[in-house]
């Protein structure tokens, strides 16, 4: 290694020999030429091209994952221009046509007069640190949609259905657009536990779910199980009449899927009760005020029979 000048007492020999023994990979780039001074031969078991293959920095920047390329390579330009030490990580392309992912640490080295001279470097190979970190993160986004489902019927939870509420509302606030929200229940369904037992009860739940995940139409309307029996459908940016149309459309669909429910007294499938109403919020109501408005209706739903919709005229 000629080209590395002050080796101090320990002679280039055995600098030689400790930079080539370890698994970082030495490189040094003359700033003048911009080609390769040195790079370690232990870049050839890693990314399966010859040592002597790295020629100019184009080499370097013709190896990095299109992805990572541009950002990588002007970052580390303007870091160099700049004269600051700096470190990069991207995705290495290798001689068969994989890549690997490196952790590259760049030393600027200037002349006496100030001037940049060289870049010197380790590439570190830090795929297995990259694995763990997007196991990690594909583990926190798969929690995060986990925390925000029901676990029984797969459609939104009451957490989602909260945290989705808080946000409508101040957009609905802002925009001066109607939010609307639907309460369902079903009837008797107590009833149909004792009569069918609680697994057949809990395949019931899951079936009406999915059935109002169908009666959505907007790209923001959610369902959510707000608990037990019990399901709210929130509608940004519809009105009344829009409100009412899900409403019918859940209970004709859930007069569709005829669940048998003999013991009924409304009949002999399973129904719902719906509560419906519509706000364009403001500063006199919270959203708590809004649900218990629409809980209202669908209390005057199973006070007037049942299998039926009532709607809040003002909230
Ligand atoms: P109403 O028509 O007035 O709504 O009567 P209901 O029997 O449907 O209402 P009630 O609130 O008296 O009973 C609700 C029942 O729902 C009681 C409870 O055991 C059942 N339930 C709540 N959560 C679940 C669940 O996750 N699985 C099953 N199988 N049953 C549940
Ligand atoms: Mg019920
Ligand atoms: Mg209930």
């Amino acid at each position: 290694m000629s080209d590395m000048s002050d080796v101090g007492e320990l002679g280039s020999d055995v600098y030689k020999t400790l930079l080539e023994s370890t698994k970082a990979i030495p490189w040094k780039i003359d700033w003048a030429t911009m080609r390769f001074a040195y790079i370690g031969p232990q870049i050839e078991p890693l990314l399966g091209w010859r040592q002597d293959s790295w020629i100019s920095a184009e080499d370097w920047a013709a190896r990095i994952h299109p992805d990572d390329r541009d950002y990588v390579v002007n970052f580390c330009i303007s870091q160099s221009k700049a004269g600051v030490d700096h470190e990069a990580d991207y995705r290495a392309l290798t001689r068969d046509n994989g890549y690997v992912w490196i952790r590259d640490v760049v030393h600027v080295v200037r002349k006496e007069n100030g001037e940049v001279d060289a870049l010197v470097g380790f590439m570190f190979d830090i795929s297995e640190r990259k694995k763990t970190e997007e196991k990690l993160l594909s583990l926190q986004r798969e929690l995060e949609a986990l925390s925000f489902k029901d676990g029984l019927t797969g459609i939104a939870n009451r957490r989602r259905f909260d945290a989705s509420l808080s946000t409508e509302w101040e957009s609905a606030r802002s925009s001066g657009q109607p939010l609307s929200l639907i309460l369902l229940d079903i009837d008797f369904f107590k009833q149909y536990n004792d009569l069918y037992g609680h697994i057949q009860g809990d395949a019931c739940l899951t079936a009406v779910a999915q059935t109002l995940n169908l009666a959505l139409a907007g790209p923001r309307d959610l369902a959510a199980r707000y608990g037990g029996e019990e399901f709210v459908l929130m509608l940004p940016e519809t009105d009344a009449a829009g409100a009412l149309a899900v409403a019918n459309r859940c209970r004709r669909l859930i007069e569709r899927q005829d669940i048998a429910h003999v013991k009924s007294p409304n009949g002999r499938s399973v129904t719902a009760s719906i509560g419906v109403g519509t706000v364009v919020p403001h500063d006199g109501l919270s959203p708590t005020d809004f649900i218990q408005a629409v809980d209202r209706q669908l209390y005057a739903a199973k006070q007037n029979g049942r299998d039926r919709i009532e709607v809040a005229d003002h909230i």
